[in-house]
């Protein structure tokens, strides 16, 4: 027999999830129409002038972009039947990478970068694991603060790989942080919005972690900093 609680609980989940993706994307198309609308009408005739609203154009075409690859890695995780390639990664080399990535913004926000990588073998999906590093490491420079320090840390230990990235920036106040890793769940939707944020990155890392059965652990303080501690039980290798 079917459980109904269970699955009206599944429903009511996916039309809530609807409903945000539509305010989500209404907002930033709004933006676009009116600036679009303004550029047409041909009232602002001076060019750095257009200029400035075209960039503001393309900021808002980058967040509903973001916000969709964001939606495409959800459903994708959420369709656990599909084949999910799984190989050994280092995962030293992975955080590199992304490092590597976000070479501009850590320039940008002159943020001292420190690691301590032990060269650690993990079998798991490139992308999935990509993603969940990338996410911590784009929060970290995102809510960090000017000359602010980014830490992170992996190692092994008891069969787990132990993933720490640490920010010394604006924090998270208590009564949120148990709620973060909602989806669409911000501190502060201005901010987020601002720097490019859709609200679901820590939704996917969590998503990912509990693909691997690995724990996260979130420490922060208000206008100290935030530690977020992943560790994720380790597959013998044959
Ligand atoms: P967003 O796209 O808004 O960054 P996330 O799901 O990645 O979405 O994070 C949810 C919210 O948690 C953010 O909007 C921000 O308020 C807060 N947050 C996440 N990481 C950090 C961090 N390292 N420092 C401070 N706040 C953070």
């Amino acid at each position: 027999f079917v459980d109904i609680t269970m699955l009206h609980n599944a429903t009511k989940m996916r039309e809530d999830f609807f409903s945000s993706v539509s305010h989500e994307l209404k907002t930033p198309i709004t933006s676009i129409r009116g600036y679009t609308e303004l550029l047409s009408a041909g009232v602002i005739t001076d060019e750095d002038k257009q200029k400035e609203v075209l960039n503001k154009i393309l900021d808002q075409v980058r967040n509903m972009s973001n916000l969709i690859s964001d939606i495409l890695m959800l459903s994708r995780l959420d369709s656990r039947d599909l084949l999910v390639e799984e190989v050994p990664l280092h995962i030293k080399t992975t955080v590199e990478n992304v490092l590597e990535n976000y070479d501009a913004s850590i320039m940008k926000k002159n943020i001292h970068v420190h690691t301590d990588l032990e060269d650690v073998i993990y079998i798991g999906n490139d992308q999935q694991l990509q993603t969940l590093i990338s996410n911590l490491v784009s929060n970290a420079i995102k809510y960090n603060k000017e000359n602010g320090d980014l830490m992170i840390k992996l190692h092994e230990a008891n069969d787990h790989m132990v993933l720490v990235v640490s920010d010394t920036g604006i924090g998270i106040p208590s009564a949120d942080q148990a709620r973060v890793f909602e989806r669409f769940y911000r501190v502060d939707k201005g901010r987020s919005r601002a720097l490019g944020g859709t609200g679901l990155g820590l939704a996917i890392v969590k998503h990912i972690v509990s693909y691997y059965d690995g724990k996260i652990q979130l420490q922060s303080q208000l206008d100290v900093g935030t530690q977020i501690t992943i560790s994720l039980p380790m597959k013998k290798v044959d």
